[in-house]
């Protein structure tokens, strides 16, 4: 049984209390965008006191801000955010894994497939330690010349015990 059968029936009573969120402008509000990690137990708004039409929420595995950076460039130049926020998180898969050797259970997965090598262009950004990570991304866009210099950036720890967020940088 597939989940997507399981979407219609929410979507309707979200539809029934859609309100006037049609009428919302395309540009992010409070000109932020968020970048954080695609963790199933990390909501962005409701942790940070965000709504609909506030924020560009950037997602990706680990919050990886490299990942990030071709949304980061569409957020900035074609719909005016002048801030960044890199949340990492306690418990993130990033911290488990490494690239070389996720390459080879990929490969040694599916050796018939002719195509499998390609997993050698990919760069998995893992990271072995949180606080360290969110410090290297931060430096990673100030120190970027696509990232805008006016930007406004700092970089955070998302707890998924309690739910706290603290500033690292
Ligand atoms: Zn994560």
């Amino acid at each position: 049984m597939s989940v997507y059968k399981e979407f219609i029936e929410p979507n309707n009573a979200y539809v029934a209390n859609f309100g006037d969120k049609g009428k919302l402008p395309l540009p992010p509000a409070k000109k932020l965008a968020i970048v954080t990690c695609m963790d199933a137990r990390i909501n962005v708004y409701a942790e940070l006191g965000i709504n609909e039409g506030d924020a560009h929420i950037i997602r990706n595995a680990g919050g990886s801000a490299k990942d990030a950076l071709r949304s980061i460039i569409i957020s900035q130049r074609l719909l005016g955010t002048r801030e960044i926020a890199v949340f990492h998180h306690t418990g993130c898969g990033m911290l488990t894994f490494n690239t070389p050797g996720l390459r080879k259970l990929v490969k040694d997965a599916d050796p018939e497939n002719p195509g499998v090598n390609a997993i050698d262009n990919i760069d998995f950004l893992e990271f072995p330690e949180i606080e360290q990570s969110v410090k290297d991304d931060v430096a990673f866009l100030k120190e970027n010349p696509l990232v805008l210099k006016e930007s406004t950036i700092t970089g955070w720890v998302y707890e998924v015990e309690t739910g706290k967020i603290r500033q690292i940088v």
